[in-house]
């Protein structure tokens, strides 16, 4: 361990933000200690603090890297648990209502395909095995302490179970705790102003079952992302393959006010989506044990990067700070790059006479590179619905021009498809996509190329 910032930090939350932070945070602290309001299964089991554990949970290419570099040996370990490889592109039947299908081509990307609990179990191991990160389960956070002068922290007040409230003093403490509602009643408890936020409305409803993968399943492909058709067809559907020999299969609403509750209900909407892919790939499955549900109005982003400064001593992370319409996939793979993000800064903070401080502004004023793609590609594709409430940037016409130039492109050129596959597991920042060499690329393929 080089260049300590300081004795202890605290994580709030042990989500897959909340375990990334505590593997940086284990080279820089003498102690990390990761509070966690549930019991802690040694097995793959559903929590009730992350009741979106029961739905497809998509680790992309950019976010398995990320958590790899963090905990060395994450990859291989969750493949030795029963993660699915999935080769990018060559084993994912992508359509979408104006293309079709893309071309299934391998660009030598893999990704491990695995229920949520599963991967998180498989990075709780890793963080669990650090030895100075201690993992503090049935552990409610209650606040996090300021200090008497208001402009700092102390540290966090928690109730381990007895009713009684304990304190404990930390140098950083980081929010994972998905909501960020304790780094919010900071902030009106120190009578500072709370960050603007942006927000885009979706209402998607979640409809979410679980099945075995029929013998007749189709030899090409692994995973299908059936896209919606707006503003005409509001329905998306992924199916992803998980250990067990199970496939997970989603089909999300935008705007929704009924849902689906039966097998035979499901099935129908898998009819009505743009394709028959999925309800083929279903119609002769087993039902499955029942259907889960979940409810996502809006993705946010707080700008906690606009304002002058923080709190001394905290940091809000991962959905804390920025939530993804969950259907693109990406939260986890954002709080992955941000836990890489944090270990670049707390390396550069070391020397700095205040590191706490200077570890806070410096994330904050890298994070939105992080943020960024992710932020613009879900939320410009959500814009499209023209029920989506959320506003449309200045350019946004302009935008959805240029990703039709892009498919079209995809579909005739091998280069701009790995560019448009890197930027989509996360590999690559959006810009990408408008460097010279590809966009003279997708300026080669003529709109009519796209008939
Ligand atoms: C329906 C749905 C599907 C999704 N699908 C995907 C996907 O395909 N791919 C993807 O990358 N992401 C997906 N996500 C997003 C993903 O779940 C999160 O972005 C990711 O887990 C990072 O979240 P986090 O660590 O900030 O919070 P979480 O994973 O939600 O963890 C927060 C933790 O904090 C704990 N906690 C909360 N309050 C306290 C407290 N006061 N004291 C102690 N502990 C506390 C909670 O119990 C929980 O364990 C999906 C989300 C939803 C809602």
């Amino acid at each position: 361990m080089t260049g300590l910032l300081g004795q202890r930090a605290v994580v709030i939350g042990a989500g897959i933000g909340g375990l990334a932070m505590a593997g940086t945070l284990a080279k820089y602290f003498e102690r990390v200690e990761v509070f966690e309001r549930d019991r802690l299964a040694s097995s793959p089991a559903s929590r009730s603090g992350t009741p979106q554990d029961r739905h497809p949970h998509g680790l992309l290419a950019g976010g398995l890297q990320a958590l790899g570099e963090i905990f060395p040996g994450f990859e291989s370990d969750l493949a030795k648990a029963g993660a699915v490889a999935v080769r990018v592109a060559r084993d994912i039947q992508y359509e979408r209502p104006d293309f079709g299908v893309l071309p299934k081509r391998d660009f030598g990307l893999s990704l491990l395909c695995a229920s949520r609990p599963l991967i998180e179990l498989v990075l709780r191991r890793r963080a669990e095995a650090v030895a100075n990160i201690a993992l503090r389960p049935e552990c409610r956070v209650t606040g996090i302490v300021p200090t008497t002068s208001g402009a700092a922290v102390d540290g966090i007040r928690f109730d381990a179970g007895s009713g009684h409230s304990e304190v404990l003093a930390a140098d950083l403490v980081v929010d994972a705790s998905g909501r960020g509602a304790l780094t919010s009643t900071l902030y009106d408890a120190l009578g500072w102003e709370r960050p603007e936020v942006t927000e885009v409305g979706v209402d998607l409803s979640y409809a979410t079952v679980v099945v075995p993968i029929p013998p007749n399943a189709p030899p090409d492909w692994k995973l299908v992302f059936t896209l919606p058709d707006p503003p005409f067809l509001a329905l998306d559907a992924v199916l992803v393959p998980m250990e067990g020999g199970r496939w997970i299969i989603t089909i999300a609403e935008h705007g929704a006010t009924a849902r689906l509750e039966t097998w035979d209900a499901f099935l129908e909407a898998s009819r009505s989506l743009t394709t028959p892919t999925i309800y083929n790939a279903l119609r002769y499955a087993q039902p499955p044990d029942g259907i889960r549900h979940y409810r996502f109005p809006a993705s946010y982003w707080k700008h906690f990067e606009r304002l002058p400064r923080l709190p001394r001593g905290v940091l809000p992370v991962a959905d804390a700070l920025c939530r993804f319409n969950p259907i693109y996939g990406q939260g986890m793979s954002a709080a992955g790059q941000q836990a890489r993000l944090l270990q670049d800064v707390l390396g550069r903070a070391a020397a700095e006479p205040d590191p706490i401080a200077a570890s806070q502004a410096g994330f904050m004023a890298e994070v939105a590179s992080v943020l960024e793609t992710p932020w613009s590609m879900s939320t410009s594709a959500d814009l499209a619905f023209p029920g989506t409430r959320g506003e449309r940037p200045e350019n946004f016409a302009e935008a959805q021009q240029f990703e039709a130039a892009v498919f079209r492109a995809v579909i005739a050129d091998p280069v701009v498809h790995r560019a448009m596959t890197e930027v989509f597991q996360l590999l690559q920042p959006h810009r990408r996509l408008r460097e010279p060499d590809i966009v003279r690329r997708i300026e080669a393929v003529p709109a009519k190329a796209a008939a």
